[in-house]
C-alpha cells in the first residue's frame, strides 16, 4: 500500500484561500487504510472546511481513486476546486481526467504497510528489478538507509544498523530469517542492478 499523511487542516485551508465550493474526494485503499485520508477524514476535513466559511459541494470516496474510469464518471460541475486525500498518484489521475483545480490534502510518504494500524513501515522503493525472492522476502534496498543490494556496509554495531541505530541491520534480519526457512544468501544469484527500470517517470505496458 502506499502510505500517506494528512496535511494539517490549516495549511489545506490555506491553499483553498481563493475557492469557496469544495469537493473532497477520500481514497479507501492506501489513504483509508493509512486513517490519514478515506472517507472518515474527508468528512472530518469537510466538516473544518464548512465551519470556516467553505461550500461543501460533495464529499465522497470512489474506493481507490487512482482508477480512471471511476473518476471519469463523477459530475464536478458545482465545484470550484477538488480536494483529493488519495495518494501524488491518484490526485494526479483526478486532475489529468477533471478541467479544475486540484490540490492535495496528504503528503505521500513510501510503498509499506503497517502493524496493526500503528507504525507504518517502508518495504519498497518500487526498484523495478525485485530481488526479494533471494533475500527471504526482506527487502535490503527499501530497508537499508544504503540501499545495498549486494550485503551489508560492515558498519553495524551489535548487529544494529550504524545509520539508525535503533533498528536492526537488514542484512542481519535478512540472514536470521534465510537460516530459519533452510536457505542461504547466495551473491550470484543477484544480477548487477540495471539501473534503466527506475528511470523516471516509468511506463509499462501490459502485454498479456
Ligand atoms: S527489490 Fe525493488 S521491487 Fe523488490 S521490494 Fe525491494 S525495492 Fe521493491
Ligand atoms: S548497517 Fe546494515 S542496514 Fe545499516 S547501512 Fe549498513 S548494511 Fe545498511
Amino acid at each position: 500500500m502506499v502510505v500517506v499523511k494528512l496535511k494539517p487542516f490549516n495549511e489545506i485551508l490555506k491553499i483553498l484561500n481563493d475557492y469557496i465550493r469544495i469537493t473532497v474526494i477520500g481514497c479507501e485503499i492506501g489513504s483509508g487504510r493509512c486513517m490519514q485520508g478515506g472517507l472518515r477524514e474527508a468528512k472530518e476535513l469537510a466538516q473544518f472546511l464548512k465551519n470556516n466559511g467553505k461550500e461543501i459541494v460533495d464529499v465522497l470516496t470512489l474506493g481507490g481513486t487512482c482508477i480512471v474510469e471511476k473518476v471519469k464518471k463523477i459530475s464536478f460541475k458545482d465545484t470550484d476546486v477538488i480536494v483529493s486525500l488519495a495518494c501524488g498518484a491518484g490526485t494526479q489521475v483526478i486532475s489529468e481526467e477533471i478541467n479544475k483545480p486540484v490540490i492535495t490534502g496528504v503528503s505521500t510518504l513510501f510503498i509499506g504497510s503497517d502493524s496493526h494500524k500503528e507504525v507504518f513501515k517502508e518495504y519498497c522503493i518500487a526498484c523495478g528489478d525485485c530481488i526479494i525472492s533471494t533475500t527471504g522476502s526482506i527487502c535490503p534496498i527499501a530497508r537499508c538507509p544504503k540501499s545495498l543490494r549486494y550485503g551489508p556496509c560492515g558498519g553495524a554495531i551489535n548487529k544494529m544498523c550504524e545509520v539508525n541505530n535503533n533498528t536492526e541491520c537488514v542484512w542481519f534480519t535478512i540472514d536470521k530469517k534465510l537460516n530459519d526457512i533452510g536457505k542461504y544468501f547466495s551473491f550470484p544469484e543477484i544480477d548487477f542492478s540495471d539501473y534503466s527500470f527506475s528511470n523516471h517517470p516509468r511506463r509499462f505496458k501490459n502485454e498479456l
